[in-house]
């Protein structure tokens, strides 16, 4: 399937970091709503403590045949700050009525086809994982209990 396609979000458990079909023991609130190319992202979301309840990318596509990739990762706990400091070109906090709603990305660049496409999600990904890689779990978990969340 390419890149450009629709893409298929699958139930994902973050404790279990298994696609779960029909009933799963584990409570709703580890199941996230994912591409399967988000895995490692939601996996380190999920062990910071923030709780992502979907994770979706998706490809625009304008008159010159040219595509730009975006990005929305959808939390569900209740932050009102900048939780993951400063983050990297392209990514922005989204906020709704003071909460912060989700994690966007949209690129600065745009991708000639399919295989650019491709390539260029890689890159994102990987990026954004080793962004989340360099923060302080354990920073980031006592930050969220001392807020009370
Ligand atoms: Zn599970």
């Amino acid at each position: 399937m390419s890149v450009l396609d629709v893409q298929e979000l699958k139930a994902y458990c973050a404790k279990c970091k298994k696609i779960v079909e029909g009933d799963h023991d584990c409570s709703g609130r580890h199941i996230v709503l994912a591409d399967s190319a988000l895995v490692g992202i939601v996996d380190r979301l999920y062990n910071l403590g923030l709780e992502p309840m979907m994770g979706m990318f998706g490809f625009t596509n304008d008159a010159n045949k040219t595509y730009t990739l975006k990005m929305s990762l959808i939390l569900c706990k209740y932050i009102t700050f900048e939780v993951l400091g400063p983050l990297p070109p392209g990514w922005q906090y989204y906020w709704n009525n003071g909460k912060l709603y989700s994690l966007e990305f949209t690129d600065w660049k745009s991708c000639l086809g399919s295989d650019d496409a491709e390539a260029r999600l890689t890159e994102v990904i990987r990026e954004f994982e080793e962004f989340l890689d360099e923060k302080d779990v354990e920073g980031i978990r006592s930050l969220l209990l001392i807020a009370g969340w």
